[in-house]
C-alpha cells in the first residue's frame, strides 16, 4: 500500500494569505503571549509565533514570568492584559510555574480574549457545539482529516493522550460528527491494552510525546494516523509514531515535523483575527 504523506506547509500557506487578506479591515492586532519560565519547546514556539505576527504585521507582546512571580501577581497581570483594550489575544504557555492552578490562570483569560479556547467557558461551550474558540491544535487535526475528505460517521477513532488541549474537546467534537471514539491514556498503555485498541483504528490521533510509542504492527491496514507528539530522539524532533514501519500500514499519515506543528500556529492567528473581529463590533 502506498501511503499519503499529509504535510500541513501548503494548508497554512493558505490560512497565511487569506489573514493578509483581512489584516487591512484592522488598524492594529496585538498578541499577549505569557511564559511562564524558561522551556526549550516553548520558546520554539514563541519564535515560530514572532514569525507569523512579523508576516502578518501582528504586534507580538512576550511577558516572561520568572519564579520570582507569583501566582496571584500572574493573574493580575493576565486581568491588566483583559482590561487593555489594545490586546486582541492572549496565549498563557504551558508549563506553569510549580504550584500555579492552571485552571484558575485559564478561568482569568477573558473569554472573548481566549485565543486558545482554553478558559473553562469556552470548553464547556463545547458541550453545546458552540464555544467562541476552539483550541488551534484541535483545529489542526480536524482540518487535516478534512483535507482527505473522510467520512467520520461511525468509524472507528482511537486517541491517545487525554489532555485538555487535544484529547478532551478533541473526543467531543468527533463524537458529535458520529465517530466513535476511543480515548486512551497513561492507564490504557500500563494495562498493556494500546495494542488492543489501536488494531481496530479507522483514525489514530495520537498526543503524548513519547517517540516511537505507538508501533507500526499495531495500525491496521489502511488506517489514517495523526501524530500531534513533539519530543526529541537522539536530538531529532520526533512523533509518537514509529514512522516508518507505520507507512507500511497507513493510508495516510502525518509526519514530525511538518505536520500538525506546522498548524498549530496558524490556527491560533487565525483565532486571533477572529477575536479581533468580535472586538471590533
Ligand atoms: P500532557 O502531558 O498534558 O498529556 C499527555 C497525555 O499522554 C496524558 O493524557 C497521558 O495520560 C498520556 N500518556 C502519557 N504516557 C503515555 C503512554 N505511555 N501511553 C499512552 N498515553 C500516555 O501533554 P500535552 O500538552 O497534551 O502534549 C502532548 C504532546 O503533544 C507533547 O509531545 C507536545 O509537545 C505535543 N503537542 C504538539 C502540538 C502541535 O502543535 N503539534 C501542540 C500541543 C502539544
Amino acid at each position: 500500500m502506498t501511503a499519503n504523506i499529509l504535510t500541513a506547509k501548503q494548508i497554512a500557506e493558505g490560512i497565511r494569505n487569506s489573514l493578509k487578506n483581512k489584516r487591512g479591515n484592522f488598524p492594529k492586532i496585538t498578541l499577549a503571549s505569557c511564559v511562564m519560565g524558561d522551556n526549550e519547546a516553548v520558546r520554539s514556539y514563541c519564535a515560530s509565533q514572532k514569525k507569523w505576527a512579523d508576516t502578518l504585521s501582528v504586534e507580538y507582546r512576550e511577558i516572561v514570568m520568572d519564579s520570582n512571580t507569583s501566582e496571584k501577581e500572574a493573574i493580575g497581570i493576565i486581568e491588566d492584559l483583559n482590561n487593555d483594550a489594545s490586546v486582541n489575544g492572549i496565549v498563557l504557555h504551558k508549563p506553569f510555574l510549580e504550584g500555579w492552578n492552571e485552571h484558575l490562570l485559564f478561568e482569568s483569560v477573558k473569554r472573548e480574549k481566549d485565543i486558545e479556547g482554553l478558559n473553562p467557558y469556552n470548553l464547556g461551550e463545547l458541550f453545546f457545539g458552540n464555544p467562541l474558540f476552539i483550541p488551534p491544535t484541535v483545529l489542526s487535526v480536524l482540518e487535516l482529516l478534512k483535507s482527505i475528505s473522510i467520512d467520520l460517521y461511525g468509524k472507528n477513532v482511537v486517541i491517545v493522550g487525554f489532555s485538555n488541549i487535544l484529547g478532551k474537546p478533541l473526543s467531543i467534537i468527533l463524537a458529535d460528527k458520529f465517530a466513535t471514539v476511543s480515548i486512551t491514556h497513561i492507564g490504557t498503555f500500563e494495562a498493556s491494552k494500546l495494542p488492543f485498541y489501536l488494531r481496530n483504528a479507522d483514525i489514530i490521533i495520537t498526543a503524548v510525546g513519547k517517540p516511537h510509542l505507538i508501533k507500526g504492527q499495531w495500525i491496521k491496514d489502511g488506517a489514517v494516523v495523526i501524530d500531534v507528539g513533539i519530543a526529541k530522539l537522539n536530538n531529532k524532533i520526533t512523533g509518537d509514531v514509529e514512522f516508518k514501519e507505520a507507512l507500511k500500514h497507513v493510508s495516510c499519515i502525518t509526519p514530525v515535523p511538518g505536520g500538525v506543528g506546522a498548524l498549530t500556529v496558524a490556527f491560533l492567528f487565525s483565532n486571533l483575527f477572529k477575536a479581533a473581529g468580535m472586538q471590533k463590533r
